[in-house]
């Protein structure tokens, strides 16, 4: 919902004026606010949900996503939650892969509730200096006659006026619907589900991921996994890439329901109706692969999901939303600083000297495991092999298991 500024509301937009507002308090708000306020900048975030919440997700944590935590002052934070050493892949066969020993960087990832991740985060935010306004919706983006972004409009209609608007509201960005955004990458993305549970199992320090899980006999562009997070509890999902044809004909409920039937038995898991019943079992759209590009109009920078920020290959999110949310607040800062909110063209230029070739070859791959004949004949390919460097570099097309 765009809105213009009429006079009559314009005395109480002019009272409440931020360098930057932050649609969406999710790590890619959180980390985007922390930055900002950081380099002195009045920053305030909005939520529109009540912290604790929740948001369906694997809730593993990568070294990379682990680094960024510890840029931000959490290192001791994190390192209480479930410590992950390694991933064991099954493509079947079972075989394992290690994080790999880079100087300054984690070897190791960690198994960590959303409710704790992002309230932890959203209170660093605070903790720097960001005004936090919870329970606060954003209902979309106030727009100048020029076509800038000026500031946001909460539910109820209060209006807040900001140099730069930071939209981290997730998947389904209302700041984003707001201005219509057409994005050349536009269409790439993944359904996910997942659940937490008990398993009758000891505390594994393996992030499992299982690559043969399939519909009515297609091998589908996606896997299951099995994430620890420690206390016997696991979170439990699937997820597939839209790029195969049929993936509205697929019931994600049951499609976890089967893998989950290939689990050990002696684990004891509860079935898909009791976990439905228990409210425990949510799908959620993952974007990926820029699905706002460029990531920026005149006054607004898109960051994390909001953005289609999470890996086309993995579909990991957690570290893309925080790398982008605190790389759109340097930009936004040194943009504000420079010269106006009107041009935000070194936050493309970055994002692109990140990820730029990556994401290209991660867009094609996303197309290519679509078609089932292709992905199965890769399995196989994959599966056939012994080396574990050429094993890394044909699934996660890189030589090692990266923590991307
Ligand atoms: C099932 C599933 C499993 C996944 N597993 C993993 C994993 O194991 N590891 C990993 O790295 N990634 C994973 N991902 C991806 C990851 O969850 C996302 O990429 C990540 O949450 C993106 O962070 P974000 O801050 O951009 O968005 P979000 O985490 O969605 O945060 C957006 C925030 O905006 C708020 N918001 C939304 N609308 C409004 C509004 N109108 N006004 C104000 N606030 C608003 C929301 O309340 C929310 O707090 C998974 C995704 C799915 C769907």
């Amino acid at each position: 919902m765009i809105e213009k500024v009429h006079d009559d509301v314009k005395a109480q937009f002019m009272a409440q004026r931020y360098d930057v507002a932050v649609a969406g308090g999710g790590p890619a708000g959180s980390a985007a606010a922390w930055q900002a306020a950081r380099s002195g900048a009045r920053v305030v975030v909005f939520d529109k949900a009540e912290f604790p919440r929740d948001k369906p997700c694997g809730d593993g944590l990568t070294p990379r996503a682990v680094s960024f935590l510890q840029r931000m002052g959490l290192a001791d934070d994190v390192a209480g939650f479930h410590r992950l050493n390694r991933a064991t892949i099954f493509s079947p066969s079972e075989w394992e892969l290690s994080f790999p020993r880079r100087p300054g960087m984690p070897d190791h990832g960690h198994g960590i509730r959303r409710t704790q991740l992002d309230t932890m985060l959203l209170m660093n935010a605070g903790a720097a200096g960001a005004e936090v306004r919870q329970s606060s919706e954003v209902v979309g983006p106030v727009v100048d006659d020029a076509g800038r972004v000026k500031g946001v409009t909460l539910k109820g209609g209060e209006k807040v006026s900001a140099d730069a608007v930071i939209a981290a509201d997730g998947t389904y960005s209302p700041v984003k619907r707001g201005l219509a955004l057409e994005s050349k990458y536009n269409g790439y993305s993944a359904i996910a589900i997942r659940a937490e549970m008990t398993a009758a199992r000891p505390d594994s320090d393996s992030l499992d991921i299982h690559l043969t899980i399939a519909h009515r006999g297609d091998q589908l562009p996606g896997y299951g996994w099995v994430f620890p997070l420690g206390d016997g509890r696991v979170n439990i999902g699937l997820g597939y890439v839209n790029s195969y044809k049929k993936w509205q004909q697929i019931n994600a409920a049951d499609l976890l329901g089967e893998f989950m039937s290939t689990l050990p038995r002696e684990w004891e898991l509860p079935s898909v109706a009791e976990l439905q019943k228990s409210k425990a079992l949510q799908a959620w759209r993952l974007p990926m692969g820029f699905t706002a590009w460029p990531p920026w109009r005149p006054g607004v920078l898109f960051a994390g999901d909001a953005m289609g920020a999470a890996r086309p290959v993995s579909g990991a999110g957690i570290s893309k939303a925080l790398q982008s949310g605190l790389v759109a607040a340097e930009c936004a800062v040194a943009a504000l600083t420079n010269g106006g909110p009107d041009d935000f063209t070194n936050y493309e230029q970055q994002v692109n000297a990140i990820w730029g070739s990556e994401y290209r070859r991660g867009r094609l791959f996303h197309r290519l495991v679509g078609v089932p004949t292709l992905t199965t004949a890769g399995l196989k390919v994959l599966d056939n092999l012994s080396n574990p460097k050429v094993r890394a570099r044909l699934l996660f097309w890189e030589d090692t298991l990266s923590g991307n």
